[in-house]
């Protein structure tokens, strides 16, 4: 079977660039591990990982549209702000154009208004503006299944990539998890990878010989934490830093803008962090952090079925507590960005092999102490002693409140990092993985850094951008 592009992975990365490439008429191959059987609780477990730390817990929708099934569906292009904190191999002002250009297309009704940014009054801080959208799982809502052009083969991962001269994959071999048949996959133009920020390193590591040292490495995340109490009374002081469902409750007190998310984001050094109001008592949150700390899989499965009624439940659970005045208790959440670790990395094991005899990748992740320096000092410039947002008569240590909070592992970036020089990256400006012809990656894991901002958006950003080079060039 010969096919223009092969793509490996459905999610939001991978469905942007199969339908800009569909509709302008080439011939796609989209494979994805993903379960064709239906399934009504999703699985978290990421197949392929064998070790990780209890703090870092990345998670796998098991379903076409990759973990798109599971995101809270809120739009942010990474602000310039964050961009600045990296060395990107290209600026900032292509990135921008390509979202504008991206909302256009998927017709998203205030493209200009998917993020802005402006300073509060004492320049202590800016806020950081963004929108629900109105997609969840992409693989649907651009009903990639519907193209004739698309052949997608699910249950599948790539097992095996033949090589002709410079490293230019000809064909790849994909394995079906249920029949353990085997199919070769043809590629006239190009290999892409969009497999997550944790699959597309084990995917690279398995499968790309000629691999330099950087693939796995700078694993970054968004660590969070949840400090200080605010009652409803201060509650009206901090109105403009928000979540939408916070607001959705409470729009007495702050008039009517549904769907627009409000972060204050505040810079030291190169550290970033952003701040909303979130509920006190959060019953997935403490389901999260309490799952965190069980090592059986037989009781987490136990807990994600629990955690199903739950999420159904929770609507009515939060209006009870409103009726109780229990979630009028807020507290602020923080979120930061991390400083690049060599040692937070994807790195395969010697022996555990996943179900397509993959070599499964084990994860080392934690904060350094230079960033909790770094979030300490904001954290009480913040809400500490004197602190501009809140001032408590109380010292905040951030690992104090870290391990409690859920950890981090929702946003793995970084680990196939796009540079100028093949010292320090895994892909050119253009996304081709170093010393390849024809490989190419995208998502979060080729981000140079990962500032504070969720990533989608600028993830499907770049699979836009991607798709408009591999149209002419690939
Ligand atoms: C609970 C939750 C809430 C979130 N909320 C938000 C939010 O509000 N806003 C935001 O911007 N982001 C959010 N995110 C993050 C968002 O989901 C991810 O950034 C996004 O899905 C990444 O897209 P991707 O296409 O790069 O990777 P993924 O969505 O991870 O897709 C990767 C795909 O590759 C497939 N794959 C992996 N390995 C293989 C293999 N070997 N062979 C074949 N296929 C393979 C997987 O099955 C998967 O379908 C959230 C995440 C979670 C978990």
């Amino acid at each position: 079977m010969l096919f223009d592009f092969v793509i490996i992975g459905s999610g939001p990365a991978g469905s942007i660039l199969a339908w800009r490439l569909a509709k302008l008429n080439f011939n796609i191959a989209l494979v994805d591990q993903a379960n064709s059987k239906k399934k009504i609780i999703n699985d978290y477990f990421l197949p392929y990982v064998n070790k990780s730390p209890s703090h870092y817990n990345p998670v796998f929708s098991n379903r076409l549209g990759g973990n798109s099934v599971l995101w809270h569906s809120k739009v942010y292009l990474m602000s310039e702000k964050e961009f600045d904190t990296g060395e990107w191999p290209f600026n900032y002002e292509e990135l921008s154009e390509n979202s504008r250009e991206l909302s256009k297309l998927l017709n998203i009704e205030k493209p200009v208004n998917l993020v802005k940014t402006e300073m509060d009054d004492k320049q202590n801080f800016y806020y950081h503006y963004s929108e629900r959208c109105k997609f969840r799982n992409i693989f649907k809502f651009l009903k990639i299944s519907k193209f004739s052009n698309i052949s997608i083969f699910q249950d599948s991962s790539p097992i095996k990539i033949n090589y002709g001269d410079e490293f230019n994959a000809k064909s790849v071999i994909i394995k079906n998890k249920k029949d353990a048949n085997e199919i070769e996959l043809e590629i006239n133009k190009s290999l892409i990878f969009c497999a997550g920020g944790i699959g597309n390193p084990h995917l690279v590591l398995n499968l790309v010989p000629n691999v330099n040292h950087n693939v796995g490495k700078f694993l970054s995340d968004h660590p969070h934490i949840n400090v200080a109490k605010i009652n409803s009374k201060e509650f009206i002081n901090y109105k403009k830093i928000l979540k939408p469902n916070i607001k959705n409750n409470i729009k007495d007190i702050v008039g009517d803008e549904k769907d627009e998310e409000v972060a204050a984001v505040y810079k030291e050094n190169n550290t970033l962090a952003g701040v909303q109001l979130d509920y006190k008592r959060d019953p997935m949150r403490l389901l999260r952090s309490f799952f965190l700390r069980i090592p059986s899989s037989l009781i987490r499965k136990f807990l994600n079925i629990f955690s199903f009624f739950i999420t159904k439940l929770n609507g009515a659970i939060i209006k009870l507590g409103l009726v109780f005045g229990n979630y009028y208790q807020y507290s602020f959440e923080f979120f930061f960005s991390q400083s690049q670790e060599e040692n937070n990395k994807v790195f395969l094991d010697d022996k555990a092999v996943d179900e397509f005899g993959l070599k499964k990748a084990n994860i080392n992740w934690d904060v350094s102490l230079k960033d909790q320096n770094n979030y300490n000092k904001i954290l009480n410039t913040m809400v500490g002693n004197d602190g501009f947002l809140k001032n408590r008569n109380k010292k905040n240590e951030f690992i104090e409140n870290f391990y409690k909070s859920g950890g981090a592992g929702l946003h793995p970036s970084c680990t196939t990092k796009m540079g100028f020089s093949e010292l320090n990256s895994v892909v050119d400006k253009n996304l081709k993985i170093n010393n390849t012809k024809n490989i190419f990656i995208c998502g979060s894991s080729v981000f140079p850094i990962n500032g504070i901002t969720n990533p989608t958006w600028t993830i499907m950003t770049l699979a836009n951008r991607l798709a408009k080079y591999l149209s002419t060039k690939g």
